[in-house]
């Protein structure tokens, strides 16, 4: 019916509702009772019921990213829980200072849905990792290091703060002169969109320039309600990214990676980057090679809009960076010409002529 109004739940009540231990999961899915705990032992989990609603089949790409896998506690690569160095760059507690412009505040270690394959897994869902008195710290940092122009809110997702405390922190980090720009990461478009208010979209308009970027890894992420969400803060002025996660049995082919990047752009949503997974420990089952991530970008590039082709990302163990992986263009690079292959595979001379 068109003009029935449905009274919708709050963010906080759907937050609340959450299924976070193993009976609960095991009387929804048919899971392990005994394999979900030890691995909700080690890593917390917790699926909202707007998230959950999308899960279609056992072990679909929903699944994948928000139940418990048992490979989590396997630990046959000694693989570490801070492969990026992330502690040691971090010149106070919960602020990663890595490139010289900009830093990487987190705020929050709560989010709407804990993702299986987090890079930040030894974090989140972990109770007074991020306290005021870091939060004023990492501030501090921000306003004595005046080469700072770029500040990354992130977490854990700063969107499971409420209104007031974003607003708080927002206002300190735009009273320091030398701050350029505000980004936010949030996943919380993607998995519980109804986080996304008019209060809160009208509240981030007064702290412009800033950007968002969110993270979707599936087009079945795309709903009705993570458009809304996602064009109440383009509406904002808020120019959004998105950030996905390559992940082994969730968005590894070119098919499907192709379909998310077109789905973004229908809801007002750049595709950035994405990420070859970090080498986090508990996390290596979702591990794809980047040779499939480059597959993924040579059927991309040219094949669709440049606008939905993002850069291909793996983030450098010991902290060195993030780099871009590119599929190999030029064949042969000759004296007088390159020989260059198009997205077809067809090969172009290209003369090289200097002014
Ligand atoms: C990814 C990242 C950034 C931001 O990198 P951009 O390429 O500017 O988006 C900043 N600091 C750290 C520690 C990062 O991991
Ligand atoms: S929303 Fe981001 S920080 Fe939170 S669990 Fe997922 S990947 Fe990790």
């Amino acid at each position: 019916m068109f003009n029935q109004k449905k009274a919708l739940p709050h963010w906080n009540d759907l937050l609340g509702s959450s299924v976070v231990t193993a009976d609960q999961l095991e009387s929804l899915l048919s899971v392990n009772r005994e394999e979900a705990q030890q691995v909700i032992d080690r890593y917390p989990m917790r699926i909202n019921p707007y998230y959950l609603s999308l899960i279609r089949a056992p072990n679909d790409p929903i699944w994948k990213q928000a139940v418990p896998d048992i490979a989590e506690i396997y630990d046959h690569h000694r693989l570490s829980d801070d492969p990026l160095s992330e502690e040691p760059q971090s010149p106070v507690p919960n602020l990663i200072h890595r490139y010289p412009d900009r830093v990487v505040f987190l705020v929050s270690a709560q989010c709407a849905m804990f993702c299986r394959y987090c890079m930040r897994k030894r974090k989140v869902g972990v109770p007074f990792v991020v306290t005021d008195e870091t939060i004023r710290q990492g501030l501090r940092y921000i306003q004595s290091h005046k080469e700072i122009r770029d500040v990354i809110v992130s977490g854990g997702d700063p969107f499971l703060l409420s209104d007031e405390v974003i607003s708080d922190i927002l206002k300190n980090i735009r009273a320091i002169s030398h701050v350029e720009i505000i980004r936010i990461h949030t996943r919380v478009p993607c998995t519980l969109p109804q986080r996304i208010t008019r209060e809160l979209a009208e509240m981030l308009k007064a702290f412009h320039p800033m950007y968002i970027n969110t993270h979707f890894n599936h087009p079945s992420e795309i709903t009705p309600e993570s458009s809304a969400a996602c064009n109440m803060l383009a509406d904002a002025g808020i120019p959004m990214g998105c950030q996905t996660v390559l992940l082994k049995g969730v968005n590894d082919t070119p098919e499907v990676m192709k379909q998310l990047m077109q789905k973004l752009l229908m809801i007002r949503v750049k595709p950035y980057y994405i990420h070859h997974p970090d080498l986090v420990r508990g996390t290596m089952h979702f591990h794809p090679s980047p040779e499939t991530g480059l597959k993924i970008m040579d059927e991309l590039r040219g094949h669709t809009s440049g606008l939905c082709v993002p850069q291909y990302m793996i983030d450098l163990p010991g902290g060195g960076g993030k780099i871009p992986l590119i599929p190999e263009y030029v064949i042969e690079k000759k004296k007088k010409k390159w020989l260059i292959r198009n997205y077809e595979g067809k090969i172009f001379e290209y003369p090289l002529v200097e002014g």
